[in-house]
């Protein structure tokens, strides 16, 4: 798929090493339906992006919802609404994150030195 199909929403997941987990628990989505779409139990995949079966994604540290692309890199494309329920979702926290970690002197490319609220929606509630 060329990435100029989706010049300003084709993003990827970062860091990159930086493996997929489950979101914190306090993490609630706009609707059940965007909740069971993000739940991830399949037992043959440990990544939701190597996995057939997700059709949609969310990157907790970024606060982003998006649509794996099945290149076998770590695309995505981020959405804006919610397919089901229409909600507006968040604004992407990704340039704000990048933002704080270079203010920190943090080095984003290397994701087991971050601190781990970096890895979470934690970084973005400290300072509410
Ligand atoms: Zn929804
Ligand atoms: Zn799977």
């Amino acid at each position: 798929m060329s990435a100029r199909l989706f010049p300003t929403h084709r993003v990827m997941w970062l860091p990159l090493g930086y493996p997929w987990r489950p979101a914190l628990a306090r993490v609630t989505h706009c609707c059940q339906r965007m909740a069971m779409a993000l739940e991830f139990t399949c037992t043959q995949h440990a990544d939701p992006m190597d996995c057939p079966d997700t059709a949609l994604i969310y990157h907790e540290p970024f606060d982003e919802y998006g649509i794996p692309i099945r290149d076998g890199g770590t695309g995505y494309l981020l959405i804006d609404n919610c397919p089901w329920c229409g909600t507006r979702l968040p604004a992407s926290q990704r340039d704000r994150w990048f933002d704080e970690l270079e203010a920190a002197g943090l080095d984003e490319s290397d994701a087991d030195a971050l601190p781990a609220a970096y890895l979470t929606a934690e970084w973005r509630s400290r300072r509410a």
